[in-house]
């Protein structure tokens, strides 16, 4: 986080992951104001919902990940007579995300997939929306080391830590770090707990990836939200909180609020606590950060308390969601671990939504991998990514042997 942008000129945006869930809200903000243009979008597979995003915001790169989907894509766009030019690969998303001529990047892929692109805009100075969080609890501190090289702007679009930046006393939000000095006590992050709350401890290895990713409040990909059904999400970002405010584990708490109403809090020094508090719908974080430091309309319904239900605060229980606790250890050893427990997440959690392990299994295949997982701190993000794959190996090969 650095200086204000000048919002008054047109700003140019890449949207990677532009067919997911927080990249539709985005283009969905974005259409509602003139000021933005959209300069590239991208997906992994999606090429249809690709193609009618391409014919809406006419932006001058589309990415996808697949030769043979972006040869399709061509044609498909050539024929109805768009002037988009489609690339594919790791190499054309770091372009679209580092290109000389973009001023703001939504990182909205979702996993480790997203590291390299989004690397690519806090290298180079960009605006960055970053959703992506995955890319903070591999890389966190290259990636903000990075965005102090460059002068990078980083915005949280994860609700939770927009809420906390809202919340954080104005010098905070444009210069990283020295939160106790500015009368910072503690984050309160909120969790809603997700679809299984209240299920009894002894039923969850029966429930099905339709169960798990029918999430109460949010509407979100299939990955987030069996991470927030384990609380992985919570782990995650519980990671993710330290990395993007500087702050030590001890100052960020997990509160329980089912109803997803306050987005999280900032506690002072002389007892205040501050709240963000609005309808949980990803375009308002969405719209905050792509106006940071105005404001625009999102388009989300306006929260009306008295019509709110009653809300309420609970302790995490670490017995019920061993996910959490695996990510609260994790940032407290820091390093290599994050890295390596974001890996072993990846692989249960496609496993889990493959059929091939039970819900109950994620947080085993993730603390027998960092168990088998010896590694000295990763320096480079070359390291990361073979570390990365180091743990992926270990963990398949845990899930293959239940
Ligand atoms: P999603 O699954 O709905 O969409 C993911 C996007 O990434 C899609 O556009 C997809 O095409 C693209 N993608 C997937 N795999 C890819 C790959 N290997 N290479 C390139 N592109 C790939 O996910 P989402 O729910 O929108 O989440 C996106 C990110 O935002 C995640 O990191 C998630 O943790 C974070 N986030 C999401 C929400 C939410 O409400 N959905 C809230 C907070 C944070
Ligand atoms: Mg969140």
């Amino acid at each position: 986080m650095s200086q204000a942008i000048n919002q008054t000129a047109s700003q140019s945006i890449t949207v990677l992951g532009a067919t997911g869930s927080v990249g539709t809200s985005t283009l969905d903000v974005i259409a509602r104001h003139d000021q933005f243009r959209v300069y590239a979008l991208s997906a992994h597979s999606n090429t249809a919902l690709l193609l009618s995003q391409c014919l809406q915001f006419e932006p001058v790169y589309a990415v996808l990940t697949d030769e043979n989907a972006a040869e399709a894509l061509r044609l498909q766009l050539h024929k109805a007579g768009s002037a988009t030019e489609v690339l594919w690969g790791v190499a054309a998303l770091e372009k679209i995300a580092s290109d000389a001529a973009v001023d703001v990047v939504m990182a909205a892929i979702v996993g480790a997939a997203g590291l390299r692109p989004a690397l690519a805009a806090a290298q180079s100075g960009k605006k960055v929306l970053l959703a992506n969080k995955e890319s903070l609890v591999m890389a966190g501190e290259l990636f903000m080391q990075a965005a102090v090289q460059s002068g990078a702007v980083i915005l949280p679009i994860d609700s939770e830590h927009n809420a906390i930046f809202q919340c954080l006393p104005a010098p905070a939000q444009s210069k990283r770090g020295n939160l106790a000095g500015q009368g910072v006590r503690k984050v309160l992050l909120t969790a809603s707990g997700g679809p299984f709350l209240h299920t009894p401890v002894d039923q969850l290895h029966t429930v099905t990836p339709a169960q798990a990713c029918k999430h109460p409040n949010w509407d979100m990909g299939r990955k987030i939200s069996v991470d927030s059904a384990t609380m992985m999400n919570k782990g995650l970002e519980f990671i993710e909180a330290c990395y993007l405010f500087d702050l030590a584990p001890a100052a960020v708490e997990v509160v329980i609020h089912p109803q997803s109403i306050v987005h999280s809090m900032v506690e002072y020094t002389d007892g205040s606590v501050l709240a963000q508090l609005g309808s949980p719908d990803m375009r308002v974080p969405i719209a905050h950060a792509l106006a940071w430091p105005q404001r625009i309309e999102s388009g989300a319904d306006f929260l009306s308390l008295v019509k709110s239900p009653d809300l309420q605060f609970l302790a995490p229980d670490l017995a019920r969601f061993p996910c959490l606790a695996l990510g609260m250890e994790a940032a407290g050893q820091g390093g290599y671990v994050p890295t390596c427990l974001n890996a072993a997440n990846e692989i249960a959690v496609a496993a889990f939504l493959a059929g091939q392990i039970r819900f109950t299994d994620i947080p085993r295949i993730i603390s027998d991998t960092l168990a088998q997982i010896t590694c000295r701190q990763p320096v480079s993000i070359a390291m990361i990514q073979k570390l990365d794959a180091e743990a992926r190996a270990v963990a398949c090969d845990i899930a293959a042997g239940l």
